[in-house]
C-alpha cells in the first residue's frame, strides 16, 4: 500500500533494541529522532548504531534526526522531589534558590526575572500550572498561584505571549551538534529558534561541526515561540525544514491558536519549497491504550491534508506499551486520508514561475505525469531538490527519487510522496535510466506497459544539473 506522508519517531527507552527498531521499520517509520534533552552521548551513540543495523536488516534507508534542547527554561529541583501548588497562594521563583520547597523554587536561566514584570503570566509543566507574576525583587519572582497542583523537578517554564531573551543555542547544545555530527544524523532540529539568525547561525555550527565527517545536515525550526510566528518567512528562507512543534507553541499562544497556525505554516512551508513536520500528541492516548480516540485519528488524518510531510511520535514511541502498534496505526490513517485528498494541481500551478532549469524540469514532469496519468514519475538526483520541488504539490503519481549519494537518499525519506532508492552508477546516462527503471518494476512500483515520466542531468553528477525529461512505457524500447 502506498502512503505518501512520512512517520517520524522518536527513540526512548520503550523503543532501543534492534529488534523493536526493525519492527517499526517494518511497520512503516521513516525517521528516527533521537531527542537530546534526554540521555547521555553514549546513549544516543548506540541508539544511532541500532538504528542503522536495524536499517540494514530491513533493506531500507532511515534517517535520522537530531533534535536539541535548546534553552529549554526550567524550575530547579525540590528538597522532596515535587511540592504540591494551591491556588490563591503565594510562590516565589528564585534565581538564587539551590534546592526548592513549598514556598519557592529555583532556576536554571537565572536572567529570567530579568525578562519579567507584573502582570505577566508563567506556564508550568506544559501549562498544566498557572503563576501570576506579582512583583520582580533582585532575582526572586513573586507570585500568586492561579492553578495549582503538583510540581516535581525541573519542569519547563513559559511565559504567555513568549518573549524570553534565552539564546536559541546553549553550550550544551553545542557541544550536542558535535556529538550529532559524529554519528552521522542527517537532520538537525533546531528548539526555540526567534528568528532566521538563529537557524543560520545553527546551520553554521552544524556545517563547521559535520565538515570533518563530510556532512551538511539538513537544518530543521521547530516553530515553538511566539516570537517565531511573525518571523516564519525568515525562519524558513533560512532552513530546510520545520517542525510544527504544538506542545511548547500551544503554551506560548494558547492552545486554541494552534490549529489554524498548524494549517498556515503548513502551507507557508510548501510555497517556500520547504518540508514540514507536524509533531507533538498525535497519538498521545496510545502511550497506554493500543487504540487511538476517534479525536486523535482526525488530527492525523488533517496533518495529512494540510499537506504535511510527516506526522510525528515523542513520548509513544520513546516510552510507551505499544511503539509499533502506533506506528502502524499512524500509518493506515495516513493513507485513509491520502485518499481523500483532492488535487488541484492546475490551480496550484497558476501564477507560478520558474528561472532555474532543473526547476523548470522538476515542474515540467510533474504536470506532464499528471495530465498523461504516468504511473509513476522517476527522478535521478544528486542533492534530491528535483524530488523536494516535485513533492510540494500534490499529484497522486508517486516520485520516486534514484540517487547514488546516501546523503541524498536518506535527507529524501522525509518528503511527502517520495520513495527514495538506491542508484549503482552515475556516470552513463543510458545505463542509469536502465537501471533506475529496472529497480522501480522490480519493486512492484510499475509494470510493463505503465507510462512513466524520466528525469536526469546530462552530464550525469552534477547536482543541480537536471536538464532532461523523458516519457517512456515499461518494457517498449526507448
Ligand atoms: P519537544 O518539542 O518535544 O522537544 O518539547 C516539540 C514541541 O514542543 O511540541
Ligand atoms: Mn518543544
Amino acid at each position: 500500500m502506498h502512503r505518501a506522508t512520512k512517520i517520524v519517531a522518536t527513540i526512548g527507552p520503550a523503543s532501543n533494541t534492534p529488534e523493536i527498531l526493525l519492527q517499526m521499520i517494518q511497520a512503516g517509520l521513516d525517521v528516527v529522532r533521537l531527542n537530546f534533552s534526554h540521555g547521555t552521548a553514549d546513549d544516543h551513540r548506540q541508539r544511532a548504531e541500532f538504528v542503522r543495523e536495524a536499517a540494514r536488516q530491513a533493506g531500507r534507508e532511515v534517517a535520522i534526526m537530531a533534535d536539541l534542547q535548546g534553552p529549554k527554561i526550567r524550575v530547579g529541583k525540590f528538597e522532596n522531589g515535587k511540592i504540591m501548588l494551591v491556588a490563591g497562594e503565594p510562590f516565589v521563583l528564585d534565581a538564587d534558590c539551590e534546592l526548592g520547597n513549598e514556598q519557592r523554587a529555583g532556576l536554571d536561566y537565572k536572567d529570567l526575572p530579568r525578562d519579567l514584570k507584573p502582570g505577566d503570566v508563567l506556564l508550568l509543566n506544559d501549562g498544566l500550572i498557572v503563576l501570576n507574576v506579582s512583583r520582580v525583587i533582585g532575582n526572586e519572582i513573586h507570585t500568586v498561584v492561579k492553578i495549582g497542583g503538583e510540581l516535581s523537578n525541573n519542569k519547563g517554564i513559559n511565559r504567555q505571549g513568549g518573549g524570553l531573551s534565552a539564546p536559541a543555542l546553549t553550550a550544551k547544545d553545542m557541544e550536542d551538534i558535535r556529538t550529532a555530527m559524529s554519528l552521522g544524523v542527517d537532520y538537525v532540529a533546531v528548539s526555540f529558534p526567534k528568528n532566521a539568525t538563529d537557524m543560520e547561525m545553527a546551520r553554521q555550527l552544524a556545517n563547521i561541526a559535520g565538515a570533518p565527517f563530510g556532512i551538511k545536515p539538513k537544518m530543521i525550526a521547530k516553530i515553538e515561540r511566539a516570537e517565531a510566528i511573525p518571523a516564519l518567512q525568515g525562519i524558513l528562507d533560512a532552513s530546510d525544514g520545520i517542525m510544527v512543534a504544538r506542545g511548547d507553541l500551544a503554551v506560548e499562544v494558547g492552545n486554541a491558536a494552534v490549529p489554524a497556525l498548524q494549517k498556515r505554516m503548513i502551507r507557508m512551508a510548501r510555497e517556500s519549497n520547504k518540508f514540514v513536520i507536524t509533531a507533538t500528541q498525535m497519538m498521545e492516548s496510545m502511550i497506554h491504550a493500543p487504540v487511538p480516540t476517534r479525536a486523535e485519528v482526525s488530527d492525523v488524518a488533517n496533518a495529512v491534508l494540510d499537506g504535511t510531510d510527516a506526522v510525528m511520535l515523542s513520548a509513544e514511541s520513546a516510552a510507551g506499551k505499544y511503539p509499533v502498534q502506533t506506528i502502524e496505526t499512524m500509518a493506515a490513517i495516513c493513507i485513509e486520508a491520502e485518499k481523500s485528498e483532492q488535487s488541484e494541481l492546475d490551480k496550484d500551478f497558476l501564477d507560478r514561475t520558474f528561472t532555474r532549469i532543473d526547476q523548470s524540469i522538476a515542474m515540467g514532469a510533474l504536470f506532464t505525469a499528471f495530465h498523461l496519468g504516468a504511473k509513476a514519475i522517476v527522478a535521478l538526483t544528486e542533492s534530491g531538490s528535483t524530488a523536494l520541488w516535485m513533492s510540494r504539490h500534490w499529484t497522486h503519481v508517486p516520485i520516486f527519487a534514484l540517487t547514488p549519494r546516501v546523503g541524498s537518499e536518506r535527507a529524501m525519506a522525509l518528503y511527502r510522496n517520495v520513495t527514495s532508492l538506491h542508484l549503482d552508477t552515475n556516470t552513463d546516462r543510458d545505463t542509469a535510466l536502465q537501471q533506475a527503471l529496472e529497480t522501480v518494476v522490480s519493486k512492484g512500483y510499475a509494470s510493463r506497459g505503465d507510462m512513466v515520466v524520466l528525469t536526469v542531468g546530462e552530464p550525469m553528477g552534477q547536482a543541480g544539473g537536471t536538464n532532461t525529461l523523458k516519457i517512456v512505457r515499461v518494457g517498449e524500447p526507448y
